[in-house]
């Protein structure tokens, strides 16, 4: 057919004029041409209900944020180094909504380029160089960034682990060292963060930080055992260092009881990075650190970011705050996401490959084994129920060391009828495979 025909030439001129190193999704490449809410529209006029994009947090082209985008194109875009109003009023909004000693913003155009700076300035203020990260976790994509991440240095392709990073535990209490039934798990798994400071002072080296994601995202959807951010960060304190709590994916909302995930810990950061959703697709991202911390950084050396913090940028933060609230869709996020997750969890009665449902709000996993003792993981069954899922309109996509976990976290505006239909197709689909 033509439209054949024109998938495969854009697919063609992609392999020479992109990076090869650049994934496409989707045996049969999707062309999406427009998107409203939590649906997404293809060149052949289907329509998919998108379960996965954390991105367009508010939903896609939502007319509040489009209208904000284009009245302030219109009239003005420049940089930080004049006064303007909605600079301030942003970093306002953003600051209000953390707890009071995060009160400083600097303002980034990708969730890369904000944990790179978070660690710059965790280094300025410890003068220390070695930062602790979760195993398997993702940071970002620039050079920094990707030091921080498991997940790309330990891959194909990557250097292995540069000595000044060292990796913790996975705090997994499905699949990993303590797990569920073991109230202390929290604790046991942070004692290893605490044993990776003590192999430092051996050395005479101490931390400059310790970043995490407050629920693991490329880790696999996993919400963090209680009590483990607050053991951990009492360590890392103890030693001097740091505490970064990596918000891109997680924070604004979605996971519905909090605005932050960090709060499901009942501790506050030293640093906070946001990313993806605060700008619902137009590309900003946020470092946001105490007075003292900021204070610290003011070392004589100019911050300055071409981008970060522009007008038009700052009009769609704004905008995207101003519906959150007035939609109010962090209340959705939960009650969506416990309806979801109600909806999953029945379907492990009738479906064995279903190890774990989890998740908060709508950041959920559904984690897939082919044996419920030995966790064998559902693989390749995973792939072949996502392209099933796809061909029945539902965009999912998956995560996880393992490569089992399917993940979920549409935009917010997901509703409780587009949760059933969800769940009603992966049942059949589900029944399919046996
Ligand atoms: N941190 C986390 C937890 C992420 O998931 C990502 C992106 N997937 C990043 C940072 C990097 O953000 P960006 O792609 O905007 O640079």
């Amino acid at each position: 057919s033509p439209e054949k025909e024109a998938i495969e030439t854009l697919l063609k001129t992609r392999k020479e004029r992109i990076g090869a190193n650049l994934s496409i999704s989707y045996k049969t490449p999707l062309k999406i041409v427009k998107g409203a809410f939590q649906y997404l529209y293809d060149d052949q006029g289907d329509t998919f209900i998108d379960c996965v994009n954390n991105v367009s947090h508010v939903g896609h082209c939502h007319p509040t944020v489009v209208r904000a985008i284009q009245q302030q194109a219109a009239k003005l875009n420049t940089n930080t180094r004049y006064l303007h109003d909605s600079l301030l009023e942003y970093a306002k909004l953003l600051t209000d909504s953390l707890p009071a000693p995060l009160s400083v913003c600097y303002f980034t155009n990708s969730g890369s380029e904000a944990n790179d700076l978070a660690i710059r300035i965790s280094r300025h203020y410890t003068r220390q160089k070695d930062v602790i990260v979760l195993d398997h976790a993702y940071h970002g994509t620039s050079t920094v960034a990707m030091e921080l991440s498991p997940y790309k240095f330990d891959g194909p392709g990557g250097g292995g682990q540069p000595s000044h990073i060292h990796k913790a535990l996975n705090p997994d209490l499905y699949r990993g060292v303590y797990r569920y039934g073991d109230a202390q798990a929290g604790a046991k798994y942070a004692a290893d963060v605490e044993r990776l400071i003590a192999a430092l002072k051996t050395s005479d080296k101490g931390v400059a930080a310790f970043i995490c994601e407050t629920l693991l995202g490329v880790g696999g959807q996993i919400p963090l055992p209680p009590d483990y951010l607050k053991e951990v960060y009492r360590h890392v304190r103890a030693a001097g260092g740091l505490c970064i709590a990596d918000e891109v994916q997680v924070g604004f909302g979605r996971i519905g009881d909090h605005f932050w995930g960090f709060e499901l810990q009942d501790v506050v950061p030293d640093i906070v990075v946001l990313g993806k959703p605060i700008g619902n697709g137009h590309p900003m991202a946020a470092v946001v650190v105490t007075a003292e911390i900021a204070a610290s950084f003011n070392n004589g050396m100019e911050y300055f970011n071409t981008f970060g913090g522009n007008p038009v940028s700052m009009e769609t933060g704004i905008a995207v705050m101003k519906v959150i609230q007035e939609e109010e869709l962090q209340k959705q996020a939960l009650e969506t996401g416990n309806h979801l997750m109600v909806g999953l969890t029945e379907l492990m009665e009738k479906h064995p490959l279903i190890g774990e449902v989890r998740g908060h709000g709508l950041f959920v996993g559904v984690e897939l084994v082919r044996n419920q003792e030995t966790l064998e993981p559902a693989v390749p069954e995973i792939d072949w129920i996502v392209e099933e899922m796809r061909n029945r309109g539902f965009l999912l996509s998956t995560d996880g060391p393992l490569h089992n976990v399917i993940k979920i976290k549409p935009p917010l505006v997901f509703s409780k009828e587009n949760a059933d239909d969800l769940v009603a197709h992966l049942d059949e689909v589900l029944y399919k495979i046996k």
